[in-house]
């Protein structure tokens, strides 16, 4: 059987998807064509409000634009963090399963979010982006990396260049999450390496959560020591 007919060419789908209402990613309702939720359910997204510009972590006032005390007291690397959501339900859901549970075509509504949630933003574009490297070892487990599949989604929307090949996972580490508070710089320490040069470029690194910033840290001090004018980190959503 020729490639061509086992499978619904993507364009295909989405006009498909475009033609013909189809249900909520998170209620079943109808949704309006084109669109993944439910406009209820889309106006009940944790969003992201009043959050340190700096590492993205929430309790500042909204409309104000103060550092954390944290960010005071320990500069991270990176200059400033974008997030679209708090990591609460059900944007939790959705990211464990595009994570976890093979559900691919949610990096496409994540990274959706993402892309227009930067549209709104003033920000400078950077001048290429970077998603957060996996190891080989759990690239070879998962199949594939979520933050790489939100990234393709966001730089074609905002188009900007992605490089995912420029930066590696040298040391497999064990999930942020997993881990208790004091543990988490130690364990993204060196994790990182850079394969080319960014000299003078502004990076911004992709992830789909952000939990501590060590992570994003420790490859923004990589970025950073392989010549990169500026690094902002931007992300799904910050816990
Ligand atoms: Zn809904
Ligand atoms: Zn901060």
């Amino acid at each position: 059987m020729p490639e061509s007919s086992k499978t619904v060419p993507t364009r295909t789908k989405n006009i498909h998807r475009w033609l013909w209402p189809h249900n909520c990613l998170l209620c079943h309702a109808r949704a309006p064509a084109g669109k993944d939720l439910c406009a209820a359910c889309d106006r009940s997204l944790p969003r992201a409000q009043g959050a340190c510009p700096r590492c993205g972590a929430p309790g500042a006032v909204v409309g104000t634009d103060a550092i954390c005390g944290e960010c005071q007291k320990h500069p991270p690397a990176y200059d400033g963090t974008r997030a679209v959501f708090r990591y609460a339900s059900p944007v939790d859901r959705l990211i464990q399963h595009l994570k976890y549970h093979g559900r691919l075509e949610l990096s496409r509504v994540l990274g959706g979010y993402l892309a227009e949630h930067m549209l709104t933003l003033d920000d400078a574009l950077p001048d290429v982006m970077v998603p957060v490297p996996l190891h080989v070892s759990r690239l070879r487990d998962r199949g594939y990396n979520q933050s790489l599949e939100i990234a393709r989604f966001v730089a074609k929307q905002l188009q900007v260049p992605l490089d995912w090949q420029g930066t590696q996972r040298i040391r497999p580490t064990a999930p942020q999450t997993e881990l208790p508070r004091d543990q988490r710089r130690k364990n993204v320490r060196g994790a990182f390496t850079a394969s080319r040069v960014f000299a003078g470029q502004r990076v911004a690194i992709v992830d789909d959560v952000m939990t501590s910033g060590h992570t994003a840290n420790a490859l923004a001090e990589t970025l950073l020591k392989s010549g990169a004018r500026e690094v902002r980190v931007w992300v799904v959503a910050r816990a």
